[in-house]
């Protein structure tokens, strides 16, 4: 029987319009290719569907809505079936130019609203092509983030593993990335940005040869990531802002 996972997500775009210091998706320091293309997510999918049923496939990024083919990327992942319900994560500036297309094919958008992001109009806007095309909108107002980075250089193991063994993030952000599965984005984010003596899939499992033995075992394993090293999650709060790209690890990091 295949595993049920309540929420799967892809960073189909991993640059972004804003540069939010402490994105816990890293965009300001994103490398190409920041554009997933769409057949390496058709495969991605297909593949892990044969192991696993997902409740919701969020589509984000960075920003989703920067990618040129998001209406055929969401099209794709619904006729896939493999999803109950494909959903985007976006940060809203952009959906004032989506195609109609796409207001027919989206069902759920997450629209996190940035203080002095999006004006009046716009959020109307947004909630109004909503209600035409009966999408379920959740808006969601940020104020803070938690500052998503450490040094891993010097933690102890024992650190390392207290962090992952109370990891808020559970198996609630399983993350699809280029024929690999994680157990949580940063898993993929962060081994080739900060892991050179690792490869960039350490912490993944590959979907070649998947099975719902090797997914739930994966899933399971108290064997601590080498990314939690250098990750932070929900320890130190700062207020929203958005930084250079020279300034945001100093910014970013505990
Ligand atoms: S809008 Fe979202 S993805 Fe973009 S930089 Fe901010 S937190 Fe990161
Ligand atoms: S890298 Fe480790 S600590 Fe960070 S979100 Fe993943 S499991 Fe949790």
């Amino acid at each position: 029987m295949r595993m049920f996972l309540p929420q799967v997500e892809v960073g189909v775009v991993r640059a972004c319009n804003q540069q939010c210091c402490s994105c816990n998706h890293m965009s300001p320091l994103a490398k190409p290719p920041f554009v997933m293309p769409l057949s390496v997510l058709r495969q991605d999918l297909l593949r892990f569907g044969q192991v696993a049923e997902i409740g919701k496939l969020s589509l984000l990024g960075g920003e989703p809505c920067l990618h040129p083919d998001i209406d055929e990327m969401i099209a794709m992942c619904r006729s896939t079936n493999v999803a109950k319900v494909v959903s985007i994560v976006t940060n809203g500036q952009l959906l004032g130019r989506m195609s109609e297309r796409f207001w027919r094919t989206i069902r759920k958008i997450e629209m996190d609203v940035y203080p002095g992001k999006l004006s009046g109009a716009q959020i109307v806007y947004v909630q109004n092509k909503a209600r035409e095309n009966h999408i379920d909108l959740k808006i969601v107002p940020i104020g803070k983030f938690y500052k998503c980075l450490r040094s891993g250089k010097d933690e102890t193991l024992e650190n390392v593993q207290w962090r992952f063994d109370h990891c808020p993030t559970g198996h609630l952000c399983v993350c699809l990335d280029y024929g690999y599965v994680y157990r949580c984005p940063q898993a993929s984010i962060i081994p080739p940005l900060f892991l050179h003596d690792q490869s960039s899939t350490v912490d993944g499992l590959s979907l070649d040869g998947i099975t719902v033995e090797k997914l739930k075992a994966y899933l399971e394993s108290k064997t601590v990531l080498k990314s939690c090293a250098w990750c932070s999650v929900a320890e130190v709060f700062l207020d929203w802002h958005e930084t250079t790209r020279e300034n945001w690890l100093k910014e970013s990091t505990l």
